[in-house]
Order: C-alpha cells, then sequence, then structure tokens
C-alpha cells in the first residue's frame, strides 16, 4: 500500500508515489537542457537538491551564521545549535549510538583516508588489508598507500562475471591475517549490493577492522550501522541529495577513540602549550578548523526531507525504475549490462556494440538526457570486464517510468544512426 508514500512536505499526495509533486521539490528537474526537458541519470556521480535544502542553507546564512562552538554570543550559539542538530539528525538517520560517533567530513573520499591515516601506527608487515575487486577508487588508493606506509599486504577479493562477490575468493582472502576488510555497500558502476552483515560479521569473527563505502548506499537504503555491525561507514552528502563539501564518518566510539587526529589544529584540541598538547573529546579530535556548518545544516535538512517519505514505497519506486531498465535493455540491438547482480540498486552500466561509451552520452545529451560515461573511478573493476569504461544510468526516487522510456528510445534511435 503506497498511499501514504509521502507524509509531510509542502504538496499533499492523493495516493501512491506522488513523483510528480516530489519532482516539484526539486527546482533543477524542471530546466530544460539543449532545448529538452532535462532527463537526469547520474544521480550516482550527485544526486539534485530539493527546495528544503536549499531553503535551509538560505536560513542558516541569513539568519544565523557564525562560527560555531565559541559561545560569546547569540549568533554562535544559534549556529552550534543549528550545526550539532544536523549531528544529531545524521547520528538518528544511521542509528549510531551517540554522536560522539558522528564526524563531519569533505565527503567519504576525506573519511577513509581519516580511517586508513589514522591505522598508519597499528599495521605492519605480514598483516593485510583486504578490498574487493568492484571498489571505488577511493576505497582502493588510500589502502594501497596504507600498505606502503606500513609494509602490510593490500588484497583483493574476485567477483563473479555478474558483479557480485566470490565467495570462494573470500573465503580464501579472510583469514587471522586480516586486519582491515574495506568493502563497498553498493557498486557505483554496477549496482550491486553487498550483504553488508554478513561480511561485517566475518569480518568481526577473525578480529578484522571493517570500513564500510556507503557513498551510493544512502540514497537508496537506509544503513542501521548497530544492525550492520561495522566499526565504519562513510557516506557523502551530495550523493543524498545535500549540498557539496561535506560528508559523513560513522565510527564505533571506541575505534575513534583509539584513532589519532587526522589533522591538527583549532577545534580538535584540549589543551595546548609549547611543550604538550592534548586532543579534545570525540567528535571534535577529529574536526581541526572552521567546519562547513551552512552544509552540515543543508545535509541535515536533506535527511528531514527523505524522513519525509515513505521509504518502502521510494525503494519499490527505485526497483521499478531498474527492473524496467532491464526489460528494455532487449530492445537495443547489440546492448549488454555490466552488473547483473540478485541484489541491486537502481544503476545500470551498459554497453552498446559499435558504441564508445562516450558518443552514448554524448548524444543522449543531445536529447537533454544526463547519463555518466567512463572508467567510474573503478579502474581494476573495468579491466576485469575488459572494457575502458561504460555508460551508467543512475536513478534517484524522482525518476519516472516515462524518463526510462526516454532513455530507452533515444538508446533505440542512437544504435539506429550510428552504428
Ligand atoms: N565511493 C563510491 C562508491 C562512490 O561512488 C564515490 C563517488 O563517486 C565515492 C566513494 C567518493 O565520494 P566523494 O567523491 O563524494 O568523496
Amino acid at each position: 500500500d503506497l498511499s501514504m508514500a509521502r507524509t509531510s512536505g509542502a504538496t499533499p499526495t492523493t495516493g501512491g508515489f506522488d513523483v510528480a509533486a516530489i519532482r516539484r521539490d526539486f527546482p533543477i528537474l524542471s530546466r530544460q537542457v539543449n532545448g529538452k526537458p532535462l532527463v537526469y541519470l547520474d544521480n550516482g556521480a550527485s544526486a539534485q537538491k530539493p527546495q528544503a535544502v536549499l531553503d535551509a542553507m538560505d536560513r542558516y546564512y541569513q539568519q544565523q551564521h557564525s562560527n560555531v562552538h565559541r559561545g560569546a554570543h547569540s549568533l554562535g550559539d544559534a549556529a552550534t545549535v543549528a550545526f550539532e542538530g544536523a549531528r544529531e539528525t545524521v547520528r538518528r538517520f544511521l542509528n549510531a549510538a551517540s554522536t560522539r560517533e558522528i564526524i563531519w567530513t569533505r565527503g567519504t573520499t576525506e573519511a577513509i583516508n581519516l580511517v586508513a591515516n589514522g591505522l598508519t601506527g597499528k599495521l605492519s608487515a605480514g598483516d593485510e588489508i583486504l578490498v574487493s575487486h568492484m571498489e571505488h577508487h577511493a576505497n582502493i588508493v588510500p589502502w594501497q598507500m596504507l600498505a606502503e606506509r606500513t609494509g602490510a599486504t593490500l588484497k583483493v577479493i574476485a567477483i563473479t562475471p555478474e558483479g557480485e562477490l566470490d565467495q570462494d575468493s573470500l573465503k580464501q582472502q579472510l583469514s587471522e591475517r586480516t586486519r582491515v576488510l574495506a568493502f563497498t555497500h553498493v557498486s557505483n558502476a554496477l549496482g550491486t549490493i553487498n550483504p553488508v552483515a554478513e561480511l561485517v560479521a566475518r569480518a568481526r569473527a577473525i578480529g578484522a577492522i571493517t570500513v564500510v563505502d556507503g557513498a551510493q548506499a544512502v540514497p537508496h537504503l537506509q544503513p542501521d550501522v548497530q544492525a550492520l555491525g561495522c566499526d565504519f561507514y562513510a557516506f557523502s552528502s551530495h550523493k543524498v541529495f545535500g549540498p557539496t563539501g561535506i560528508g559523513v564518518l560513522y565510527g564505533r566510539e571506541q575505534l575513534l577513540e583509539e584513532l589519532p587526529p587526522y589533522q591538527y589544529g583549532g577545534e580538535m584540541i584540549e589543551r595546548v602549550s609549547f611543550e604538550k598538547t592534548t586532543w579534545n573529546a570525540l567528535p571534535y579530535k577529529f574536526e581541526a578548523g572552521t567546519p562547513a556548518i551552512a552544509e552540515a545544516v543543508g545535509l541535515g535538512a536533506a535527511i528531514d526531507y527523505l524522513n519525509g517519505i515513505d521509504r518502502a514505497a521510494l525503494e519499490a519506486s527505485e526497483s521499478a525504475l531498474i527492473q524496467r531498465a532491464h526489460e528494455l535493455a532487449d530492445s537495443v540491438p547489440g546492448m549488454r549490462i555490466i552488473g547483473t547482480a540478485r541484489n541491486k540498486a537502481a544503476v545500470m552500466s551498459f554497453l552498446i556494440d559499435g558504441l564508445h561509451p562516450s558518443d552514448i552520452g554524448t548524444l543522449l545529451d543531445q536529447q537533454g538526457i544526463a547519463i555518466r560515461t567512463g572508467h567510474h573511478c573503478a579502474m581494476p573493476l573495468m579491466d576485469f570486464y575488459g572494457v575502458p569504461g561504460t555508460a551508467r544510468a543512475s536513478f534517484a526516487f524522482y525518476n519516472t517510468l516515462e524518463e526510462v522510456e526516454q532513455l530507452f528510445t533515444a538508446l533505440q534511435k542512437i544504435q539506429r544512426l550510428f552504428v
């Protein structure tokens, strides 16, 4: 029953997942591109922002802005309340036990770097760091550098041609030597949803630290970090309908206590003297310098907005989009989908015989249809499939079945005219 799909917001709904009302909340979705109504299918790269996010940031700058945690005047207090309120909103969103476990970062990339950097003193030769073959570069390179600094070895879990983790490889690679298991919740290039809780349980059984890249998961699923059991979970605001420039690292409190600070300066200290400096309490120990205050407020507003949408209806609507896209793939001669995992988010990577992915992107853009082409920051994955890149349509809950049809009508035409 989707009749209460949208439970808050300005436009009342009259039954069903009211995608038309939702689209009105996103100003950019009504613009034209190249003379055609925008069909935005590049949500995996960055999602669009609802008016509520723009308004919250505007209101913050017009009414509340000052530096946070300085406490000397009313505006400073207002900014601090808004900023820390957003942290609490994120805590609830992830179901973390405490706001001490919610660290603001610039995004997923910085969150993973923070952890990898912090583990420098804790790994040595003989230790292993395990990642999967489907990772984004943001969840490969920081680990590769950690291995280089410490003498540890980087190991890789193989994947199947469908784009799922290879269970035999996992069994083989995960061992008592594994100190860190870092993997993506949802693959940005394939859409594969990995079984996080199961992987975490196996890693914890052998005492490995688990780091989950949630960048592509949060727009589609609502992760519960306590249920997943992971030690760290990272995501970026801009992919979950919030502003750029901010993201989140969730970390288990005890582990965060054990990690050294990532950067040094104001905010992150307790007491400074030229002889000795001590660190501030969590989460501030990891937040050197003036933070992205308006962006935190914007992310909080994005999560509030999402909380007003029925999750089950959102997920059902997205499933319908990806299912329809897969069905229509047969209607384009020579089209091949890369990534056919059984459990898959609304992401479709594809190739069309005789067409370069970047040409597909350019020709679709002329029709107002925005997709991503290239290696998707996952070069090892592209190597696995033996392709330089793919074309990728990635959907959000504001996309419609009509847009899926428009994509395929355009692809059929491109295939007819250019192959
Ligand atoms: N991990 C995955 C799976 C991603 O898709 C992305 C973004 O493309 C990132 C990490 C990096 O996110 P950001 O560039 O926001 O730090």
